[in-house]
């Protein structure tokens, strides 16, 4: 839309570079007189592309150009709320739910969204797990066999090379050929032209379990017709597309910006999973949105959407407390014959009672 002229594989990562795109607002140039900020500059020139530079409150910009707001010390915020620290069982192996862990394959990411959550670990320039750190994770899973599922999450997995990525999962599935893997990615949205046809025809060798593309799309606007073209590879190769949204005021706050993009989402076959409450991640306080408005956007999108097109609302409760869906409650309790209350969406109240026991139902029929 906002198209100018930019070599598909550039990357900016300084200020001076920026501003030959964007002329930079008083709070965004603050931050680099101020350095004192862990996760680095990076946006690809495919994603300043999608930027009106003409629009200093772009929602696009807002996730990916670095203000001082990110700067401001907050006593409530930590650096690992999600105390993944804690619950991690090998380097970079996060065991937090008993069916299912996260492995952090690499720090880096083609593009730093400013209000990344895993700022802790995220652009600290560690670089790819080691096959040492990779092994240790999958003996780990192989000796878990209650461990279904695993996230390789970091940091973006899809920067890792083809080559990389392969033995990765080989080594995972020559010790569990049954576990399912989420590829956890946001470059169908930040680089989409890293999904290319040797990556597919690499994934399908691996078919003894599935494979589920969980991206992140925040913004209608994200979702270009190369975005599109990368995500359908996926799903024609039979990898179901996911997606998870994060809340983030001044970018997608809003009923209508999140009716499009759940509808837009579902028409080209990514499922809306999970809409995310910030995390209370010290740095992204100007992106966290007050869960009372939370609450009143969920509601309208549960007006607004089909089942297909609806996200779950959820918050990762601090101290490592875990996801909890978020949502109003449509049960409102029970009557005094014991049968349960409801109020639907237009507000009308209908009760359910429950099934009585056959014995109780003999009772009656007799009686
Ligand atoms: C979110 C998360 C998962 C996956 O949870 P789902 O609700 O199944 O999507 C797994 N492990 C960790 C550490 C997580 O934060
Ligand atoms: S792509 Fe994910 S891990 Fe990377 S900066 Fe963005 S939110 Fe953080």
């Amino acid at each position: 839309m906002f198209m100018q002229t930019h070599d598909d594989m550039a990357v900016v990562t300084t200020k001076e570079a920026l501003q030959r795109y964007l002329s930079l607002k008083e709070d965004e140039i603050a931050f680099h007189e101020n350095w004192n900020c862990s996760l680095p500059l990076k946006i690809p020139t495919y994603f300043l592309s999608l930027i009106n530079p003409e629009d200093p409150d772009d929602p696009l910009r807002r996730q990916v150009v670095p203000t001082r707001y990110e700067q401001i010390p907050e006593s409530k915020g930590t650096i690992d709320p999600l105390e993944e620290v804690r619950y991690s069982v090998t380097e970079r192996l996060i065991h937090r739910y008993k069916n299912r862990v996260a492995f952090l394959t690499t720090d880096i990411c083609p593009m730093y969204c400013r209000h990344c959550f895993r700022r802790r670990f995220t652009g600290t320039f560690q670089g790819p797990a080691s096959e040492e750190q990779v092994n240790e994770a999958a003996t780990y899973v192989a000796n878990h066999k209650e461990i279904l599922e695993i996230l390789f999450t970091g940091g973006d997995v899809l920067t890792l090379s083809d080559t990389r990525l392969e033995s990765m999962i080989q080594a995972f599935r020559s010790k569990r050929p049954d576990l399912v893997i989420r590829i956890c990615s946001r470059i169908p949205a930040s680089y989409p032209m890293r999904i290319t046809d040797s990556l597919i025809t690499m994934l399908k060798q691996f078919s003894s379990a599935p494979f589920y593309l969980m991206c992140q799309f925040n913004h209608p606007r994200e979702l270009t017709q190369q975005a599109i073209v990368a995500v359908d590879r996926f799903v024609e190769a039979g990898i179901p597309a996911m997606n998870q949204t994060v809340l983030l005021r001044g970018v997608n706050d809003d009923a209508d910006v999140l009716v499009e993009l759940c509808n837009r989402l579902v028409s080209h076959r990514i499922k809306p999973y999970y809409l995310f409450q910030g995390d209370l991640v010290e740095g992204t306080a100007h992106f966290r949105v007050p869960i009372q408005k939370g609450l009143l956007l969920e509601e309208q999108l549960r007006q607004r959407l089909s089942g297909l097109a609806m996200p779950v609302y959820a918050i990762d409760l601090p101290a490592g407390g875990g996801k909890v869906p978020l949502g109003r409650s449509y049960l409102l309790g029970k009557d005094e014959q014991g049968a349960w209350m409801f109020q639907n969406a237009e507000g009308v109240i209908r009760t359910y009672p429950d099934p009585i026991s056959e014995e109780q139902s003999d009772q009656e029929h007799l009686e």
